[in-house]
Formats: structure tokens, C-alpha cells, sequence
């Protein structure tokens, strides 16, 4: 059988039209007198006018820019929104959301998110007067007692990093929205791009990314997107992009822009990548346990099946042993870099409770099973046999004697 046709049966089907609007929205060459059919890098910081604030839409270019311009279109397609905002870095994007705030407002948010998310409502947010807490959302009962009568921002990230819970956006969406329709639910889609989640057809009203992971893809940008479809939500967000100034720069703009053309090309083969080494993981006697949203022996897998057209290339998995064995794994990959981050197209390990995760105090990191043997991959786009032989051969040298 196909194998493409197999990793995606029971998933949702893809958005309609994606790879087309990922290649033409926002790229119209007649846009440009030069008519190029690749939109230009405008560096331009200003724009000249025929008379004082008569202009052909571009004073400056924090507050708006060409090339900017036509990702933002792009974004807002695939995310099948109306509008959407370039900034400077995903902590960016997540700094100028909370900023529609005020002090005393509450935020509610998911208990595992993004490190630097969890840093920013804890250690800036908090202190600045906003009333943050942190709940499990695959708990209702939870999350229904956590919400105040000063809640304006519910956070959801799914699935989490690095232990994969997935949460019902939908079933989330639903309940924060009938406890009070004014709450902002943002869902930080960074994990699954636009190509495999759509989080504001599922009721989220913000949808955010580090574009720096897989929108982008490559490895060589720093960025954070926003998507909505409230027009109210649209015009506090574009005012704060200004206002709070954190934008991205034109060279960037083009990059991110370049890599969204082969998005769905690049989210398939990292899910055939992805599931072919989650699998080979899972058959092997010297892995204890592997955490893969495409496998069946998933806890939420249903709730992926039901909300996701695919899954990324993150796996996260417990080595057989103890700290020595997954020091042992991770030091003789041979293809497989050991790094932060993830999602772009070479494959990238890392060992969470020692790099990405090592700010989270011990006593949570056990609580959100975040062990010594907890290993993260990031399954890039090289050939399958190539990843599977290089895990092979690392977890060989982790555990000396024949399995
Ligand atoms: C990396 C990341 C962020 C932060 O984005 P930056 O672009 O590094 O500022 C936020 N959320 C998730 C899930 C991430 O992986």
C-alpha cells in the first residue's frame, strides 16, 4: 500500500486549495510596477507622498511594508482567517496579544505550554499586575472552576512540548466561550503549522505561531504570525504591531514567505519521516516508551484524528535506563544534530530536562514527566532509512549488549 495513503487514513482531509493559496495569495505581481513574479525584498524604511498624508498606502514601514504585506496575506489564507500580523519573534506575537490587557485582568492557561510562554505570564505578566494562572485543559471540570469573572485570556498550546498532551480545542473552545463569549481563546498552533491544524474553525479566536519552527521551516528565522477573524480583535493587534513595535524585517518577511510555498510539501514527509521512526522506536526492546500523536497507543490520538488533517515530526521518547544511557543515545548520533528547536528540514535532537526545559524546577519537570531518559526529535526531511539507521545505530551504542 501507499504508505502516504497509510500514515493519513482517519485523519480529517486537507484544507482545500492549501498548496494553491500558499503559492499564489498575496503574490499577485500586478501589486508591483515591475510586475515580478516573486514578491521583492522592499527595505525601504519610507515611502514618498504626493502631499502631505496623501499616500499610496505605506508611510513607514514599522507600520506597514510590502513584503510584509504579502505574508501576511499568505498566513491569513492558510489559516483560513481574514487577517493576520507578522511580528518580530513567537514571544513577540504572544507579548503584543497580552498586551490588549489591563492590569488586573486575568489570564487562564494551559499548565504545559512553551517555556518562554509559561516565563513571560509568570515572571512579567504576573508582577505587571495581570492575574495569571495555569490549569490541565484535558480536565473540563479544571478548567471550568479555574475561569473568574476577570478572565480575558484563555492560552492553549497543543500538543505540548515535550510530552505531546493533546487538548480538544473545539471542546475548550466551547466551554471558555459559554462561560463568557468575550474571552480571548488563543491556541499557539506552533507544533502543527497551518497545514495540519486549523484552530479558528474549531472556535479559537486567535491562532499564533513561532513561525520560526515549521511555517518558516529552514531553520534561519526568528518570527511570530497571528491569525483572527474578529475585526475588533484585528485592529487593537495591527495598533499594538505598531504601537509596541515589535516587527519582523523585510529580509525575513521574504524568507518566511519562501518557505510557506512548500509547506504542505515539507508537513507530508515529515509525518511519513516522523511516523517510520516513531514506529521503529516504539518495536524496540532497548525504548521504553515513545509519545507519537500518530500512533495509536497515543492517550489522545482520537482527539488528533478528530482535529488535525496530519502530525508533525516531533517524537518525544523515555531510553531504556538511566541519564548515562540517554547522554550515551544522544552524543553518537551521527545525522541527527543535538539542538534546541525544531521543525525545519534536517532532523534535530535534544534532551529536554537538561536543554529546553532545564528552567522548569525539578519537582514540575516529574510532575509533567519530564525525566532524565526523555529524549525530544524533531524528524527533519532526509531520507527514511538514513533517520532509522542513525537512531539505530545511536541507541546500539546507549546499550552495548545484544537486545
Ligand atoms: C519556539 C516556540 C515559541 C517561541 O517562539 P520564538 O520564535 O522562539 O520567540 C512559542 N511557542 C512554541 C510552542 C515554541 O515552540
Amino acid at each position: 500500500m501507499d504508505q502516504q495513503q497509510d500514515v493519513f487514513s482517519g485523519f480529517r482531509t486537507a484544507f482545500k486549495s492549501f498548496a494553491t493559496e500558499a503559492i499564489h495569495v498575496g503574490q499577485e505581481p500586478e501589486q508591483w510596477k515591475s510586475m515580478a513574479v516573486v514578491p521583492p525584498i522592499s527595505l525601504s524604511t519610507t515611502f514618498k507622498q504626493n502631499g502631505p498624508g496623501n499616500h499610496a498606502g505605506f508611510e513607514y514601514s514599522r507600520s506597514g511594508n510590502p513584503t510584509r504585506n504579502c505574508l501576511e496575506k499568505a498566513v491569513a489564507a492558510l489559516d483560513g482567517a481574514k487577517y493576520s500580523l507578522a511580528l518580530a519573534s513567537g514571544l513577540a506575537a504572544t507579548v503584543t496579544i497580552t498586551h490588549m490587557l489591563k492590569a488586573g485582568d486575568g489570564i487562564v492557561c494551559m499548565d504545559d505550554v512553551y517555556g518562554g510562554t509559561n516565563r513571560y505570564f509568570q515572571r512579567i505578566a504576573a508582577t505587571n499586575g495581570l492575574d495569571v494562572s495555569f490549569v490541565d485543559c484535558t480536565k473540563p471540570e479544571l478548567l471550568k472552576a479555574a475561569l473568574k469573572p476577570n478572565t480575558k485570556l484563555f492560552w492553549i498550546e497543543t500538543p505540548t512540548n515535550p510530552t505531546m498532551k493533546v487538548v480538544d480545542i473545539k471542546a475548550c473552545s466551547d466551554l471558555v466561550h459559554e462561560h463568557d463569549k468575550n474571552i480571548v481563546v488563543v491556541v499557539d498552533n506552533t507544533f502543527m503549522s497551518a497545514y495540519f491544524q486549523r484552530p479558528l474553525a474549531l472556535g479559537a479566536d486567535i491562532c499564533m505561531y513561532s513561525a520560526t519552527k515549521y511555517m518558516n521551516g529552514h531553520s534561519d528565522v526568528v518570527m511570530g504570525l497571528v491569525s483572527m477573524n474578529r475585526e475588533d480583535l484585528n485592529e487593537r493587534l495591527r495598533f499594538l504591531q505598531n504601537a509596541l513595535g515589535g516587527v519582523p524585517s523585510p529580509f525575513d518577511c521574504f524568507l518566511v514567505n519562501r518557505g510557506l510555498k512548500t509547506l504542505h510539501l515539507r508537513m507530508e514527509r515529515h509525518f511519513k519521516n516522523g511516523m517510520a521512526a516513531a514506529k521503529f522506536l516504539e518495536a524496540d526492546p532497548r525504548v521504553e516508551r515513545v509519545i507519537f500523536p500518530g500512533l495509536p497507543s497515543h492517550p489522545q490520538h482520537d482527539v488528533m484524528k478528530k482535529q488535525c488533517t496530519g502530525c508533525p515530526g516531533m517524537i518525544t521518547f523515555y531510553i531504556k535506563g538511566k541519564l548515562e544511557h540517554a547522554s550515551a543515545f544522544l552524543s553518537n548520533l551521527k545525522m541527527f544534530a543535538i539542538a534546541e528547536s525544531l521543525g525545519g528540514y534536517e532532523s534535530l535532537a535534544e534532551h529536554p530536562a537538561i536543554m529546553t526545559h532545564a528552567s522548569v524546577p525539578e519537582n514540575e519537570r516529574k510532575i509533567l514527566g519530564i525525566s532524565d531518559t526523555l529524549i525530544r526529535l524533531s524528524v527533519g526531511l532526509e531520507d527514511e532509512a538514513d533517520i532509522i539507521e542513525d537512531l539505530d545505530q545511536a541507541l546500539s551504542a546507549a546499550h552495548p549488549k545484544k537486545k
